[in-house]
């Protein structure tokens, strides 16, 4: 079984790449610096604590093509998964 879990698309050049996670040692990784998380703070006119949801980095690659950062998108299983 192969299924792709992945989707690389590029909006400037089209580039289009499924992926199940795996086989992506071709492509170039861009690292994130950080992840960033912002701490709560109070809303000046409804003075209530607002929590901001958490913000983790994603894996970002390079586009073979172009060299535009990329991202990749999960593709949602429409097929049942069977125990062999
Ligand atoms: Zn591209």
């Amino acid at each position: 079984m192969n299924n792709p879990k992945y989707q690389f698309f590029c909006e400037n050049c089209s580039f289009k790449r499924f992926s199940n996670g795996r086989d992506i040692d071709d492509l170039v990784e861009v690292k994130s610096s950080k992840i960033f998380v912002k701490s709560p703070y109070i809303d000046p006119e409804t003075k209530k604590v607002i929590v901001p949801d958490f913000i983790t980095t994603k894996k970002k690659f390079k586009c073979p093509q172009c060299g535009m950062i990329i991202k990749a998108r999960a593709i949602k299983n429409t097929e049942k998964e069977k125990d062999v």
